[in-house]
């Protein structure tokens, strides 16, 4: 499970929106508590280093942005919990691209922008077997490390 705050939700729109009509990427930072629930904290805009050309369908991070990353969140007590990217008039759902670059673990975002305008936003994490991805519940309400109330009781 994702937890990711609502104006966490509006940048990853407003940057995939900005990209447009090449995919943005970047990297989640954030805790992940005993049951693994994962609190995204901050988002690291990361450059996409794909040639231009390639851009409106295919992202790509150097290894250098990713070591920053995981610098500014060592030093910040936080771990890299996954990445998000947009894809341009295309849904939110990951291609085939998207699976060969994937890593067990992580928790990877995808938001669908359809002609410029940010829409839906999904939320994966893929297969042990790297066979396919899997949806990864989520939650736009963040209540720090309290226990979520139980419904009736
Ligand atoms: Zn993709």
């Amino acid at each position: 499970m994702i937890r990711l705050e609502r104006h966490l939700r509006r940048d990853i729109r407003a940057e995939g929106e900005a990209a447009y009509p090449d995919e943005c990427c970047g990297i989640l930072l954030g805790t992940v508590d005993a049951r693994d629930t994962r609190t995204v904290a901050k988002l690291r805009p990361v450059v996409n280093a794909r040639e231009a050309g390639e851009r409106y369908h295919r992202f790509r991070m150097e290894a250098d942005d990713i070591l920053r990353a995981e610098r500014l969140a060592r030093s910040e007590g936080l771990d890299i919990l996954g990445f998000y990217h947009s894809h341009p008039d295309q849904p939110a759902v990951p291609s085939g691209y998207d699976r060969e670059y994937a890593l067990p673990w992580y928790s990877y975002v995808i938001v669908a922008v359809l002609r410029g305008k940010a829409r839906s936003m999904t939320f994966w994490t893929l297969a042990e077997d790297r066979s396919r991805f899997l949806r990864e519940r989520s939650s736009a309400d963040v209540s720090g490390l309290r226990p979520e109330p139980r419904r009736g009781a």
